[in-house]
């Protein structure tokens, strides 16, 4: 049996009349960037996200870095991070001309830990305190990060507060959705999130209209009006065609949640009927709506084996991620070494992306299962 990681063609095929409708449409139209569409996905998704407003931008990645920028963060700024992430969240922080300071992860959630980040900013010296601006949660694999603590420390020290939802669009914390708690709340339609387009994009949410605006100048170039620039932006514009894509599949979204959330029960069903809880690790829940971009286990050992196994089997899996941020070679002038944050590193060494996907079967799940259980009687 084959199981992918992921299957974006059983999903077109129950959404195709309507993106070749609205894409035909725009064909005629022959009006590609930004527009009516993007404007109307803007309305879509701040209702969805509870915001006041969003901002379509050209890549979940370019939502980071454009946040970054309207928030004024640059040279000499600190901003705290997870060092348990993807690259882009780190990169956006680097390529503003900040330096990231990262703070370790939840063992269970795999999120910011408000401990650590406790701890960190009690051990910090007043000049390093001083310089941080600005935090980004990312809310990693579909789980908001517990983010009351958090947001209540970015208050009392008036950091912005930026949240990499790239992965948790339509995720709950408490009844309130990823991207409407922190300032700005940063969005990737990259076909494997859960709201992908058929290409790059992402968009950002706020609710402050002032820092819509800024975003908006500075997706274009800078640009106000037309032409002269008071500031220096960039190309962070989303194409029309992706907005319309997005837009029609947003209406398909909280079913898609619901399959993979029903997916995921199934799977803790499974690996419990296997006797395999001690073996496996699983997700851990804790916050209000956990949308599973992805399903997540964790192994004591053998983590690689267990993968080159599932390969040979035809089953599809993936390390997220497998170097945490500190550890990587563009960040060594941070003078970070192996040990400094030992959660996202046994994170990094341990965990197993299983298929999650809405269109995954039953059967397709038994078989994941069973032959993880084989593995490990092997
Ligand atoms: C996907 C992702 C991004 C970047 O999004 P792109 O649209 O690929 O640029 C940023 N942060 C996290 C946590 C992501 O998973």
């Amino acid at each position: 049996m084959k199981v992918p990681l992921l299957d974006l063609k059983a999903q077109y095929r129950t959404i195709k009349d309507r993106v070749l409708e609205v894409t035909e449409q725009i064909y005629e139209s022959q009006y590609f960037i930004l527009g009516p569409q993007v404007e109307a996905l803007e309305k879509k998704i701040a209702d969805y996200c509870q915001t006041g407003h969003a901002v379509g931008v050209s890549s979940g990645t370019d939502a980071l870095v454009l946040s970054l920028m309207a928030a004024g963060i640059g040279p000499g700024d600190r901003v705290i991070s997870t060092p348990y992430t993807f690259f882009a969240t780190t990169g956006a922080i680097a390529r503003v001309g900040a330096t990231p300071v990262f703070v370790d992860i939840d063992p269970e959630t795999y999120n910011l830990s408000p401990e650590k980040l406790e701890e960190a900013v009690a051990a910090m010296d007043e000049e390093v305190l001083k310089a941080v601006k600005a935090i980004v949660p990312v809310h990693l694999y579909g789980q908001c990060a517990d983010m009351e603590p958090i947001l209540e420390e970015a208050t009392a020290h008036g950091w912005v507060v930026i949240e990499d939802a790239a992965q948790a669009i339509g995720a709950e914390y408490k009844g309130r959705r990823a991207g409407s708690m922190g300032d700005y709340g940063c969005f990737s339609f990259f076909p494997s999130k859960n709201l992908g387009a058929f290409g790059d994009g992402g968009i950002v949410t706020a609710d402050d209209p002032q820092v819509c605006e800024r975003l908006r100048t500075l997706r274009v170039h800078g640009s106000k009006p037309k032409y002269y620039h008071q500031v220096v932006g960039g190309n962070f514009r989303l194409d029309a065609l992706q907005a319309a894509i997005v837009a029609v599949k947003l209406d398909y979204l909280d079913g898609w949640t619901t399959a993979r959330q029903n997916n995921a029960a199934r799977y803790r069903g499974l690996f419990e009927s296997a006797g395999l809880t001690d073996r496996v690790h699983l997700p851990v829940e804790k916050e209000s709506r956990h949308i599973y971009n992805q399903f997540v286990i964790r192994v004591d050992a053998g983590r690689d084996d267990i993968r080159a196994y599932l390969g040979e089997q035809g089953i599809g899996t993936e390390v997220y991620y497998p170097v945490p941020m500190h550890l990587q070679e563009c960040f060594s002038g941070l003078g970070h070494q192996a040990g400094d944050f030992p959660i996202s590193e046994q994170a990094a060494n341990q965990t197993l992306a299983l298929p999650i996907y809405p269109e995954l079967t039953e059967s397709q799940q038994a078989y994941v299962v069973e032959k993880i259980g084989a593995f490990f009687n092997r």
